[in-house]
Formats: C-alpha cells, sequence, structure tokens
C-alpha cells in the first residue's frame, strides 16, 4: 500500500493549534471560577440569574446604554412592521426593498461620508481588505498591505486572502518609521489599523495624514470602539480627528457597540458611485450573505436620530463623569483618558480569584492574563456606561479593592504590605 501524504502546514498568517492551546486553557480556568458562561435575564439594567444571583456588567461595550434605549427598542419593532421582512434573501445588487438606502441616507448625513452598510464589521472587513488589497478599492495600483500588529482580529483574519492578491506586511504597533520606509520603497502602502484601541489609545491619525500627504498612503481604520462615545454626534475618534477625510481614508465601525443597534457602516470619502457597486458586487459577505436585517437597520435609524440631539450630549457627558468617578477610586494605566474602558491591573496568579470575588459582590468584570495578555499585564477589564449608576460605580470600586486593587490617590495606601 502507498503511504499517505501528512499536510505540513506553512501558519504564516494564522496557526489554530497555537490558537487553541493558548486561548482553551484561559477559556477553561475562567469558565471554572465561574467568570465565563454566565446565563442570566436582563432587567433595567441587572442580570439575574436562575440561581437568584444578580450583577451589574460591567464589561458590555454600549457606552451609552443605547443598545436597551426604549426608543431604539422600538425603533426596530416598527421598522420590522414598516418593511413587513426581516431580511429578503436576495442579493441587494439584484432586488431590494429600500430599508438599506434609508439607513445609509441617514448614516450618511450623520456622518457626513458615503456610507454602505453591512451585516457586521467583521463582515466588511473580510470583504473590503481583498478588494483593496488587489487596488480595486483604491487607486488601481496594489498596496503592500502592512497591518498593526494590533489590528482586530476581524481585520487581522483577512490577512491569507490579501496575501493571495498582494504582498502583506505585519508591522509593530503604531510603527510610523516602519510605515514611511515602506512609503519609500513600495508604490502604494495601505497602513489597516484599529482607530480606536479596545484597551484604550487612539491612532496617530495626524502622523498618518501626513504620511498620506506626502506618499498617498491609504489608511483602512476600524473604528469600532469610538463611535458614539466620542466626537461630536458621535461620529468617532477618526472622523472627528483624522486631517485626510477623502478617498486615502477608509473607515468601518460596528453599530453593535455605542451605537447601540447592529451591523456596520463603511465610511467613504470621495469614491464615485461606481465604488458602492463594486463594494455591493464583490465585497465578499456583502455580495453572497445577508444584509443587516429591518430589525437592526429600525433600531440604528433610531439611534441616528438619537445621535442628532441634546440627548446624545447628556449620555457623553454621563459617561464621562462615570468615568471620571471611577478614576478617582480605582487606579489604572488608563486613568485621566476619555476612554471607557479600563484595565485593573492584578497579578497572573490572583486575577481569576479576584474576578470571581468580585462577581460574587454583584459585579461582572472580565480577567485577562497569560496567555491571552503578556505576562504582568493581566488585570480585571472593566467597562464604564452612562447607564450605571453612581452607587453602582461606588460599590464596583470597593469590590475591587478588596480584591486587590490599588485605590486612586489621594487615598492612602494600604499601611501593610
Ligand atoms: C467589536 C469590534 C468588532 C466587531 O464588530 P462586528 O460589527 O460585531 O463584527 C470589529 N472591530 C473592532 C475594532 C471591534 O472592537
Amino acid at each position: 500500500m502507498s503511504e499517505r501524504k501528512s499536510i505540513t502546514p506553512t501558519h504564516r498568517y494564522r496557526d489554530n493549534d497555537r490558537l487553541i492551546g493558548i486561548g482553551n486553557a484561559f477559556w477553561n480556568m475562567s469558565y471554572e471560577h465561574g467568570v465565563a458562561g454566565i446565563v442570566g435575564d436582563l432587567d433595567d439594567g441587572v442580570f439575574h440569574m436562575s440561581d437568584g444571583h444578580e450583577f451589574v456588567n460591567f464589561t458590555v461595550c454600549s457606552y451609552l446604554d443605547l443598545d436597551t434605549h426604549p426608543g431604539v427598542i422600538d425603533g426596530a419593532v416598527a421598522s420590522l412592521r414598516r418593511f413587513g421582512v426581516l431580511d429578503h434573501c436576495i442579493p441587494r445588487t439584484r432586488v431590494q426593498t429600500p430599508v438599506l438606502l434609508e439607513l445609509e441616507d441617514s448614516l450618511g448625513e450623520l456622518f457626513g461620508a458615503m456610507v454602505i452598510s453591512a451585516v457586521s464589521t467583521a463582515a466588511a472587513s473580510t470583504g473590503l481588505l481583498p478588494l483593496v488589497a488587489s487596488g480595486h478599492l483604491g487607486n488601481g495600483t496594489r498596496p503592500l498591505m502592512v497591518f498593526d500588529k494590533n489590528a482586530h482580529v476581524s481585520m487581522a483574519n483577512a490577512k491569507p486572502s490579501c496575501a493571495d492578491e498582494t504582498e502583506v506586511v505585519t508591522c509593530r504597533h503604531h510603527d510610523l518609521d516602519f510605515l514611511k520606509d515602506m512609503c519609500r520603497s513600495y508604490e502604494r502602502v495601505c497602513y489597516v489599523v484599529d482607530g480606536s484601541d479596545s484597551l484604550g489609545g487612539y491612532a496617530p491619525v495626524d502622523e498618518l495624514a501626513e504620511l498620506q500627504e506626502r506618499y498617498d498612503l491609504l489608511v483602512y481604520y476600524d473604528d469600532s470602539h469610538s463611535l458614539s462615545a466620542y466626537g461630536e454626534r458621535g461620529i468617532g475618534y477618526v472622523r472627528s480627528h483624522s486631517p485626510v477625510l477623502d478617498e486615502r481614508t477608509i473607515t468601518v465601525a460596528t453599530l453593535s457597540k455605542g451605537f447601540g443597534a447592529g451591523g456596520t457602516a463603511i465610511l467613504l470619502d470621495g469614491y464615485a458611485q461606481d465604488t458602492r457597486r463594486l463594494i455591493e458586487r464583490f465585497a465578499g459577505p456583502l455580495g453572497y450573505s445577508q444584509k443587516m436585517n429591518a430589525a437592526a437597520v429600525g433600531a440604528a435609524l433610531a439611534s441616528a436620530e438619537i445621535h442628532r440631539t441634546d440627548e446624545l450630549t447628556r449620555l457623553q457627558d454621563r459617561l464621562r463623569s462615570r468615568i471620571a468617578l471611577f478614576d478617582s477610586l480605582v487606579a489604572t494605566a488608563q486613568s485621566g483618558g476619555s476612554y471607557p474602558i479600563r484595565v485593573v491591573p492584578m497579578s497572573d496568579e490572583t486575577v481569576v480569584d479576584a474576578a470571581r470575588r468580585v462577581f460574587a459582590a454583584g459585579f461582572y468584570t472580565s480577567p485577562v492574563f497569560f496567555p491571552i495578555v503578556a505576562r504582568g499585564t493581566a488585570g480585571l477589564r472593566v467597562m464604564l456606561r452612562a447607564g450605571q449608576t453612581e452607587e453602582q460605580i461606588t460599590r464596583l470600586c470597593s469590590a475591587l479593592v478588596e480584591a486587590g486593587a490599588r485605590p486612586a490617590a489621594p487615598q492612602p495606601e494600604p499601611a501593610s504590605r
């Protein structure tokens, strides 16, 4: 009998052995400590579990609580009734109801851009990045694709398909010198990066704008984390700060975090209507998979209306005051920043147990620890929201300090240890 072949993978861009090996150890440990796999009913901001335990979720990304806003819920229901179909399953390029066009008009006005919707940011990046890689979305020249090392997994996952269209490299986080070198040696470069990082911090939009002006650098931003929470009318960090808003800047931003709805918005400036058709036809899942459904569109339309009113400013102000209250009680590296995410430092050995204790006190925070993050950077992830009460934040902070968090100055350090 002939010998059957075994396969040696190249693992140039991904490695499931490593991913699952590392990830499963982390998840199993979280699960065993009761801080993963949690099920509960949400009622008025509080989770109720079947065993009677109640908790407030401090790791949800709906920073303005628009996901549970009565207007947004009503918008979803009304839209479903108005359009009479959740998702008419046919590519929109062939036949569509006006549901997505209405949304894209509204968001286009809100963000001052040409907007194309998609069911998720993951689907959008999966579809858009290979089009960028082949030069079809851009100026026709195949760019070197430079992925930031910390680019969100929804973008990093597109590396293998981009690599079939052009060259792909990964650079250190915000490595402007490297980008400049690449811009000097390649006809065109596209940099793929988060506009706002999930652990705080923003893309260097001004420095990137210089490279855009000088070398025609294309920047693909995912600004999912800062939409709604940041900027006038909630337009997010990139659109409120990037000096270059033309065909050299492409932004995607989820409507499922701060925006409180579902789906994603692709934001384009300076592209012709042809580009819209190209994307609708050829951007992977946008052409062959489901679209944002009528309920998500209705929620997004209602949320967009809220973004046009003073209510948004009030919610943003309230979010800022919640963040300031937290910072006055617990010390973190992110303290003082405008970003609603904090990582409360803990040791790798104690962090899961700390999460368990904080959860027992009535608050869900998510532990991150080695091997998911580097040794020595473990901690509890906390996300502040406009809808959390001051009393909830104060009690959370007491529970955190009891579990080993460092109180913020000027509170005195504990005498011992
Ligand atoms: C949460 C998040 C996503 C996922 O968005 P979906 O619309 O749910 O796919 C993508 N990118 C970043 C940066 C995120 O933080």
